[in-house]
């Protein structure tokens, strides 16, 4: 009785396991496929300044309307990008994108400062091409210095701390600035961000969900911008949905402010239309 309900489990299982082979495998194909005919586009969300009443910045994040599933989110794509051979084509057309999305918003609103971030993934920076796709993407759009900000998760940043550091200060070179994405999540050290050549970090949305109530995150938050200042760096905080994260952030002199409280992501480069 208990064998044979574990063998049927063992059946159950291997089936799980098989489904979810096959769906990685068309998930690739079709991915290949959603680039070219334009189902993965990407959205911008305001990045907006400690006033409230201005946004100079956006963060690109990528949609996939797939023909049979609907609209998914990257959580659901991107890892299998990730673990597939597929993320040099992927990333370099999320920069592509971003790139012409600049060059166009730059010349219908000339002479307004403006700059639009793109998340890296782990593999982009193992990839030897990366930079020169870069600097060559740069040139072909003329991306200014301070148009293009990057964004790596502070995990990436740690763990690959000796390649990280080396691929962020070519992209310095290049005018391009550097935020740590998720920052709170990944146990990196004062001397650690020291060493490396950043602008900004991005607070984890997760430790602002629940603020000003959490007295370890609000701790936590506070620490961070105090640690950020110390050594000249913005701060951006992630996920703002209320008023009262909003005033609390303000009331820490938080300077940049992401979140559902004040935009969601958008297809337009667009603030308060
Ligand atoms: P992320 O870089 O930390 O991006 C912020 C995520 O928080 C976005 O989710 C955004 O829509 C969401 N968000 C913003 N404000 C709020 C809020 O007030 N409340 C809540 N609950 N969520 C908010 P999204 O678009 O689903 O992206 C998830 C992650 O996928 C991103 O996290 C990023 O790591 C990754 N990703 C997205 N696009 C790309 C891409 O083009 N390339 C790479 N490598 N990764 C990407
Ligand atoms: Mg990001
Ligand atoms: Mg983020
Ligand atoms: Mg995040």
């Amino acid at each position: 009785e208990a064998k044979n309900r574990g063998r049927s489990r063992i059946r159950v299982f291997h089936q799980y396991m098989e489904q979810a082979v096959k769906e990685r495998h068309t998930l690739e194909t079709d991915i290949h496929q959603a680039l070219k005919n334009d189902d993965i586009k990407l959205v911008y969300q305001p990045i907006v300044t400690f006033s409230e009443n201005n946004c100079n910045g956006w963060e690109a994040l990528a949609r996939w309307q797939h023909p049979k599933r609907g609209l998914l989110m990257p959580d659901t794509f991107i890892p299998i990008i990730e673990q597939s051979s597929l993320m040099p084509e992927f990333g370099y057309w999320v920069f592509e994108r971003v790139c012409q999305t600049i060059q166009q918003h730059h010349t219908s609103h000339s002479g307004q400062s403006f700059y639009i971030s793109a998340n890296l993934s782990v593999s982009q920076l193992k990839d030897r091409r990366f930079i020169d796709n870069i600097s060559r993407l740069i040139n072909q759009y003329a991306i200014k210095p301070g148009m293009l900000e990057l964004e790596i998760t502070e995990s990436i940043a740690m763990y690959e701390s000796k390649q990280a550091a080396d691929i962020l200060n070519q992209l310095k070179l290049m005018g391009i600035r550097i935020a740590i994405d998720d920052f709170g999540t990944g146990y990196s050290s004062f001397t650690q961000l020291k060493q490396l050549p950043i602008d900004k970090i991005k607070i984890d949305q997760s430790f602002i969900e629940d603020v000003p109530n959490n007295t370890e995150h609000t701790a936590m938050i506070k620490s961070i911008i105090a640690m950020a200042r110390a050594i000249q760096l913005d701060v951006v905080a992630e996920g703002v949905e209320t008023r009262s994260q909003y005033e609390f952030l303000q009331s820490l002199d938080c300077d940049f402010y992401q979140g559902f409280y004040f935009a969601k992501p958008s297809s337009q480069l667009r603030f308060k239309s």
